[in-house]
């Protein structure tokens, strides 16, 4: 019989969504009437800005004309979106990226979970916890990790604990390893690092010869000015940095689908006889065996995103969000609870009371208010005691949900 890949079963039970689902059918099995407001997954509800159908629908009618369909386009993106990128996400903040450093892709999940691909099989890592699940999950299938400990933890991975001490922030690794997992604004802390911190993070980066592998899905949620959006707005970050980016969560393309990659051309790794070679050559491989790219379409409405009216929707739509973040971060501090994010990220994260732990806290939440949220403890160990809001909500249930709060622990 075939033999299958043991690493995957080394991976511990992907408990937390399930695991709320679950709790929440049991809860309405009992509580048929009661109206539950969920505040817990990190998707988006409002619908796609019209310029974006827009662009989209335009793209399709060209597809059905002799002289504009097209079949397989370049892997890595067509070059208008490619362009349109460099010039609009990071030359209008002073950034020099080439398009030709740019992979388009179906998304960060998808980006985040490959790079690892292109590392030695025995490369060393890091990540913060708390944690995106995604980036540990992956280097348990590709063989990188031992076991888990009781607390979830993969012996093989160095986990740098993010705590109110630090700030939510990682400290830098205390011995060198291949790659480390950056993700700010974070999620799911909300916080933000700042250039001090991730200069901090390049200057260490450089003298080991380490990567950064920067996940800014969320910079267009920063509303203050002084706070980097791009790793590359640190210098030297050209010379040790892949950073990756979303539509999802800046345009509402969760269900659409695009996003990309940055790899400069100074970003070098070593092969096995310690010779230099830039790791863009070892992507763009992989991404022509692997890959034939995202629709037309849907590159022609991420496009969108950054003509004059597309980009007053968008950020529209992310000042709804933001309105809501600061509504339940608010609401929560007057009820007495302590909080961090919410102020550049889409998530409020909060202390639970009385030193509850997190599912303890879930299920009073859920018991007294019929609110949802996502327990700290499922994103690691450092989560523990804490608990996560999601401002991506309708503006009413947001509402609904703080008057709730407020009665219920005010
Ligand atoms: C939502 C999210 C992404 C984006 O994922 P897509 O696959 O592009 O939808 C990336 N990183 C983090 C941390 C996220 O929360």
């Amino acid at each position: 019989m075939a033999r299958l890949n043991d690493n995957y079963l080394k991976l511990a039970a992907g408990y937390l969504f399930p695991e709320i689902s679950r709790r929440m059918n049991v809860f309405t099995a009992a509580n048929p009437d009661a109206d539950i407001i969920k505040l817990g997954i990190g998707d988006v509800v409002l619908p796609l800005s019209s310029s974006v159908r827009q662009a989209m629908h335009d793209a399709i009618d060209e597809m059905a004309t002799p002289d504009g369909f097209r079949g397989y386009g370049p892997s890595e993106g067509y070059d208008f979106l490619r362009e349109a990128i460099a010039e609009n996400d990071f030359g209008s903040r002073g950034v020099r990226i080439d398009p030709s450093e740019i992979y388009a892709s179906d998304g960060s999940k998808c980006d985040s979970a490959n790079i690892q691909e292109i590392f030695a099989d025995d490369s060393t890592l890091a990540v913060s916890d708390p944690v995106y699940p995604v980036y540990v999950d992956t280097n348990v299938m590709a063989g990188r990790t031992g076991a888990p400990d009781e607390n979830g933890r993969y012996a093989g991975i160095e986990y740098l604990p993010c705590s109110e001490e630090t700030n939510f922030m990682p400290a830098l690794p205390d011995k060198p390893v291949d790659f480390v997992y950056l993700c700010s604004p974070n999620n799911p802390t909300g916080t933000v690092a700042t250039k001090e911190e991730l200069t901090k993070w390049v200057d260490w980066a450089r003298a080991n010869e380490s990567i950064i592998l920067f996940d800014a899905a969320y910079e267009r949620f920063i509303t203050e000015d002084h706070l980097p959006h791009s790793i590359y707005e640190i210098e030297g970050a050209r010379e040790c940095a892949i950073e990756f980016r979303s539509f999802s969560k800046t345009a509402g393309f969760t269900g659409i689908r695009c996003a990309y990659i940055v790899i400069p051309e100074e970003l070098n790794g070593r092969d096995s006889g310690g010779d230099l070679v830039p790791v863009s050559k070892l992507w763009a491989r992989r991404t022509n065996t692997k890959f034939n790219g995202i629709s037309y379409p849907v590159q022609r409405g991420a496009e969108a995103i950054y003509s004059a009216s597309g980009a007053k929707e968008v950020q529209a739509n992310i000042d709804y969000y933001m309105a809501n973040a600061s509504l339940i971060k608010d609401g929560l501090s007057a009820a007495g609870f302590t909080t961090y994010g919410g102020v550049n990220a889409p998530y409020v994260w909060l202390k639970t009371p009385d030193g509850k732990d997190s599912w303890q806290f879930f299920d009073e939440l859920l018991t007294k208010t019929n609110v949802v949220g996502t327990p700290g403890s499922g994103f690691g160990a450092y989560g523990e005691g804490y608990f996560r809001l999601s401002a991506f909500g309708v503006r009413e249930k947001v509402e609904e949900a703080i008057t709730r709060i407020t009665k219920n622990f005010g």
